[in-house]
């Protein structure tokens, strides 16, 4: 019985730091199957339209910049309760108060260049996943 789904990205710290192959061995030891992934570049266009719920925030000029600096890893992963589940496998966004052993805690810097993105909720992973994946591309 296929489970529910989210949206991450892989940043592009974390592919600068060569921890792609670390960050997915953690999604997998997660229990997540991988539906969809791609690897690209986001121009600062695209970057700030992926962000532009944040659009208002102070740091939005810096997260569009930061995300539009190299290429990064975007995925829909699949498992029950995944949207949840994957915020509690990569910790809080500050990896200075993400528990010990989450994505975030081993491989984040700063608030900022945090290594990993999780949907917040369902809406929003169905309409990531639709930002970066043709229906073609995500049975
Ligand atoms: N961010 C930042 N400064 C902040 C808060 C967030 O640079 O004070 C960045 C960070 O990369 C974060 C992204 O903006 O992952 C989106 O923020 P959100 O609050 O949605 O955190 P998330 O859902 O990624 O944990
Ligand atoms: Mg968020």
């Amino acid at each position: 019985m296929a489970g529910n789904r989210t949206f991450t990205m892989i940043k592009p710290d974390a592919v600068r730091q060569n921890n792609i192959g670390n960050i997915l061995a953690k999604i997998n030891e997660g229990g997540f199957r991988i539906i969809a992934m791609k690897y690209l570049r986001l121009s600062k266009e695209q970057a700030g339209a992926f962000y532009e719920v944040h659009k208002e925030r102070p740091f939005y000029g810096e997260l569009v910049d930061f995300m539009s600096s190299g290429p990064i890893v975007a995925a829909i992963l699949e498992k029950d309760n995944a949207v949840a589940d994957f915020r509690t496998l990569i910790g809080a966004t500050n990896p200075a108060e993400a528990a010990e052993g989450t994505i975030r805690a081993l491989y984040a810097t700063s608030i900022g260049e945090n290594a990993v993105h999780g949907a917040d909720s369902d809406e929003n992973a169905e309409r990531e996943g639709g930002f970066f994946f043709s229906h073609l591309e995500r049975p």
